[in-house]
């Protein structure tokens, strides 16, 4: 079939004004959103259901056409930019309704923005707990296509343990339906875990069923000033030890990263005097209203700031303030963003070794890129932290982006040493592909192979990703 021929067949399933092949129109589809992959593709189209996903990927198997997902285009490795003519970007959005909801579960299409899922929850009175900076864009199938992580993580998991069941178009165009709502279900290999996290590479996921939580009823966010690493994490502890599964959110801010938010977000104000080293930005919830949490944060935080740990705190009076907090935190992306090119890790070590890890990484960055500042940042109760070293001078920043292979093998090594991932939440896509080589071992690449050789033999979804 020729690329018109295919473009026409297209067409004819899900309606002509639902293929883009016009330059202008498909640019914002090719870029991704750190603006470091520029794509190409023989066209867009946008099925409006299942019956259509399936019957574009059966079109694109007798065209020997590619087939590149994309949800909502946040993803941060350039996943889901297609690149070259023979690949059709095949868009979820359309697929945008909300099939069900129970006392306990959701069940969305994957074109759903993670903030209409979140909605669908509260508006049923309940939670729906995945969040993230992006979650206005982000669509729930890029976020299992991903496994994204986010800020509640520590509490609730990530989005494969949010995950009951998965619809999902297989690469020859049958529908794999695995929307159970079990929580248990031992009837062999637990097929949806294979989707989720494989970045489009697998199957294209249509639909999903996820768990849905009590609405909580009271909330305490507190920022925190730390002396460094080290004594963030031993306020988790405390505050694990003290107020239990409550902690929802604690998420570490260093200097420059808060810095960078004073400077280039309008309106941001640091809620603590002292410029401390170190923030720590937490959250705690409770379903019940009568749950006294405000009073047990103030006892933890006392302690902590008696006992040196903490050096200044102050609580949200309000959930306007509250917001305000968490505006510094998920801003951070875009304020790094204004400032220019930095050498993006998103890395995660046992949360016992991130002192460890940060002391060595940082010297050993130091004593070969002198005068360079990191923008570090992160979900330390899970041991992920985004680690973005640049030079505050331009020339001298341009010179270390030319160098970024050097800075990636210190970060990496470190990491790997520490038995740490160099990618903790945001995937392999294009932008490490060639690092999980070398840092996983030949038996889990060869599975890694086998797996997708299995489930789609003739490379036609998301070619030149993962793996
Ligand atoms: C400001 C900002 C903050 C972020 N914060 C976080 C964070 O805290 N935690 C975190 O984990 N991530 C974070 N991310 C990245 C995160 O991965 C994405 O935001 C989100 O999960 C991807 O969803 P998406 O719909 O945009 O996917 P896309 O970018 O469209 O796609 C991402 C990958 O998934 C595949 N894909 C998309 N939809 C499907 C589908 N239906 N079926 C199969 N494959 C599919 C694509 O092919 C691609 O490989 C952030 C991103 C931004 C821009």
């Amino acid at each position: 079939m020729k690329p018109d021929e295919a473009v026409a067949a297209l067409a004819a399933i899900v309606g002509t004004e639902h293929v883009v092949t016009d330059p202008a129109q498909l640019a914002p589809n090719l870029s991704d959103w750190r603006g470091r992959y520029h794509g190409r593709a023989l066209c867009k189209v946008s099925p409006a259901d299942t019956a259509q996903v399936a019957a574009v990927v059966r079109l694109c198997a007798a065209a020997d056409l590619k087939l590149v997902p994309q949800g909502g285009n946040t993803g941060l490795c350039g996943g889901a930019i297609p690149a070259g003519p023979d690949q059709v970007l095949i868009s979820l959005g359309r697929l945008r309704r909300i099939r069900a909801i129970t006392a306990d579960t959701i069940t969305v299409e994957a074109g759903c923005t993670l903030a209409e899922v979140q909605q669908a929850a509260r508006a049923a009175g309940k939670l729906f707990p995945l969040s993230l900076a992006a979650e206005g864009t982000a669509s729930i199938g890029g976020n299992l296509a991903t496994n994204a992580g986010g800020v509640q993580v520590l509490r609730y998991g990530n989005a494969r343990e949010l995950c009951l069941g998965l619809e999902v178009v297989l690469a020859d165009g049958r529908v794999w339906d695995g929307l159970r709502a079990l929580r248990k279900d031992n009837t062999g290999y637990d097929l949806k875990q294979l989707f989720i996290g494989s970045e489009g590479t697998l199957g294209i996921i249509t639909a999903a069923v996820l768990k849905l939580f009590p609405a909580a009823k009271s909330r305490v966010t507190a920022w925190v000033a730390v002396c460094d690493p080290a004594a963030a994490v031993a306020l988790l502890d405390r505050l694990r030890a003290q107020c239990d599964e409550r902690v929802t959110a604690f998420e570490l801010i260093g200097r420059t990263a808060l810095d960078l938010v004073l400077a280039h977000i309008p309106d941001s104000r640091e809620p603590l005097a002292g410029r401390p080293a170190w923030s720590v930005l937490c959250e705690l919830s409770d379903s019940s209203s009568e749950a006294g949490l405000e009073g047990c944060v103030e006892q933890v935080l006392a302690d902590a700031l008696a006992d040196g740990e903490v050096l200044d705190a102050t609580l949200a009076a309000s959930a306007a303030q509250a917001a305000a907090f968490w505006r510094l935190r998920e801003t951070i992306p875009e304020a790094q963003r204004i400032e220019g090119p930095s050498i993006k890790h998103d890395i995660a070590v046992p949360v016992a070794s991130i002192a460890a890890f940060l002391a060595r990484c940082d010297a050993a960055l130091q004593a070969a890129f002198p005068g360079l500042r990191i923008a570090c940042f992160g979900h330390i109760g899970d041991g992920n932290l985004h680690y973005n070293p640049s030079q505050p001078a331009k020339a001298a920043n341009e010179a270390l982006m030319a160098d970024a292979e050097a800075v990636h093998r210190i970060v990496y090594d470190l990491v790997h040493a520490f038995d740490g991932s160099i990618s903790a939440e945001h995937g392999v896509g294009q932008l490490r592909r060639a690092e999980i080589v070398r840092y996983k071992s030949p038996v889990e690449i060869e599975l890694m192979r086998v797996v997708k050789q299995a489930l789609d033999p003739a490379n036609r979804l998301n070619p030149g990703k993962v793996v």
